[in-house]
């Protein structure tokens, strides 16, 4: 099939990849010309595991194609996704900036009748926005092409996108007619081993199905939150009470972490987007604006935590930068948080993340121009510990799950660690005598 992607990000670009791997000559377009002409040498802008390997081999076959010229893409394919970004708008509401212009060039350049797939995420009524905005550019035209319109969220997690887009565990499709869903499942059968797993509803449901997906996922880790609060007041430890209750089938083990809380691209704009979505018709969602409060309070209260125990002018190493391991990814990250309570207090910051290092320069560059210069970066993990007085560990990496800890002791000046991801036993830190502070469970102070 031929197959127009717009948009290359995360779930774009992923998108258009694994179509292309499975067979589908695949044209994506962006109107960031970098991002473009990278891409068409094969240089992805994101890190995601896997995602250059299937970019230089689909290039490589002929199946893929990148530009920022939508014109010929849209004429070239049967079907037309729309991937663009969907962020937060001053009121927390969904941005359909970009879904809208996509939608008018698809209008303004369609030459027969086509199917369009909406993947964003997007707040109930977008697809039936999008058909109108491009049903009224045909008229202006006086093309009377028919197209169907298709609901597909995406549900893939950033770091393991590829085995998430190749091997889904359901797929979403709000649609209108017969053929959209046969069409639905030509394109997704080499992906499916049972067709069981498309679920066909109408549009407005799969449009909110996205958003019941991360709201519920994001109570759950604000609970968990909440729940560590009263465990730290009560001396319990929420790590004990999350192996107990993970157990029971109907809870399960995932997303009931406590920590930092949830960050990313996705959770805090759909959290909101939802509560806005509620209050347009009248409802509060008060569950959705705790869950938002438990997050901001989780983090203000860990960053408290740590000015309170540092010396004026400290160094503090600070090891994950993005939201969450497997990702370069630094939208909402909690580390972003930590880092900008940090310099505007004069502390200085040697950070290490294993890829997203690069994210947060820009970003720093951009947020904090006159404070950037107290953040360096390290290439190492040890070596961002140089002289430190702490460590403050944000991101969950694998490599720093089990450290080398006696070169953290020889490092770190004031013995002092503040894990905001809980990956270190309690009773290994007492041994250790490090003074370690983690989330909902009781700190370990030894003295040097
Ligand atoms: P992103 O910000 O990484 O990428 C969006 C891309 O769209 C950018 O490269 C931008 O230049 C491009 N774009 C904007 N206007 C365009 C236009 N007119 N024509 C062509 N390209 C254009 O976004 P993302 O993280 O891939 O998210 C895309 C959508 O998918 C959002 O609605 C998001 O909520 C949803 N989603 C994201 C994830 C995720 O893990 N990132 C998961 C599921 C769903």
């Amino acid at each position: 099939m031929k197959i127009c992607v717009f948009g290359t990000g995360y779930v774009g670009l992923v998108t258009g990849v694994c179509l292309a791997e499975v067979g589908n000559t695949i044209s994506c377009v962006d109107i960031d010309q970098n991002k473009i002409s990278n891409l068409k040498k094969g240089i992805s802008p994101i890190f995601e595991p896997g995602l250059s390997e299937l970019l230089a081999n689909n290039i490589k076959s002929n199946r893929l194609f990148f530009t920022t010229n939508p014109i010929e893409s849209i004429e070239n394919s049967e079907i037309i996704y729309i991937a663009v970004g969907t962020p937060s708008d001053e009121n927390g509401a969904a941005n359909l900036k970009w879904v809208k212009e996509v939608a008018g060039e698809i209008g303004r350049y369609l030459n027969g009748n086509k199917t369009i797939i909406l993947k964003s995420t997007v707040p109930v009524g977008t697809n039936i926005l999008v058909k109108t905005i491009i049903q009224e550019e045909l008229k202006k035209r006086g093309k009377p092409y028919h197209f169907n319109m298709i609901s597909n969220p995406e549900f893939l997690r950033e770091g393991c996108a590829i085995n998430d887009c190749m091997k889904p565990d359901r797929i979403i499709v709000g649609c209108e007619n017969s053929e959209a869903k046969e069409l639905i499942l030509r394109i997704y059968k080499p992906f499916i081993d049972d067709p069981n797993q498309v679920l066909f509803m109408d549009l407005k449901s799969s449009e909110l199905t996205k958003y019941a997906a991360n709201a519920i996922l994001a109570t759950k880790i604000s609970f968990m939150n909440e729940l560590s609060m009263l465990c730290e007041k009560l001396d319990a430890n929420i790590e004990d009470i999350k192996r107990g209750i993970s157990l029971d089938h109907r809870i399960g083990p995932h997303f009931i972490n406590a920590g930092l809380g949830y960050g990313g691209s996705c959770f805090p704009k759909d959290v909101k987007a939802l509560i806005h979505s509620a209050n347009e018709y009248s409802l509060e969602f008060p569950i959705l604006n705790a869950v938002e409060e438990i997050n901001q309070i989780q983090r203000t209260r860990f960053i408290q935590l740590i000015l309170s125990k540092l010396k004026p002018l400290s160094k503090v190493s600070i090891w994950g930068i993005a939201f969450k391991p497997g990702t370069d990814d630094i939208r909402e990250a909690p580390a972003l948080e930590i880092m900008h309570a940090l310099i505007k207090e004069g502390h200085s910051i040697c950070a290490f993340d294993p890829v997203a290092s690069e994210n947060s320069k820009k970003y720093f560059l951009e947020t904090a121009p006159n404070l950037s210069h107290l953040i360096s970066y390290c290439d190492d993990q040890y070596m961002a510990l140089d002289n430190s007085d702490t460590l403050v560990i944000s991101t969950e990496w694998e490599p720093f799950k089990e450290p080398d800890f006696e070169r953290i002791k020889k490092s770190l000046k004031s013995n002092t660690i503040f894990d905001g991801r809980n990956i270190y036993n309690l009773g290994l830190m007492k041994e250790l005598g490090f003074n370690y502070h983690s989330i909902g469970r009781p700190a370990i102070l030894t003295s040097r």
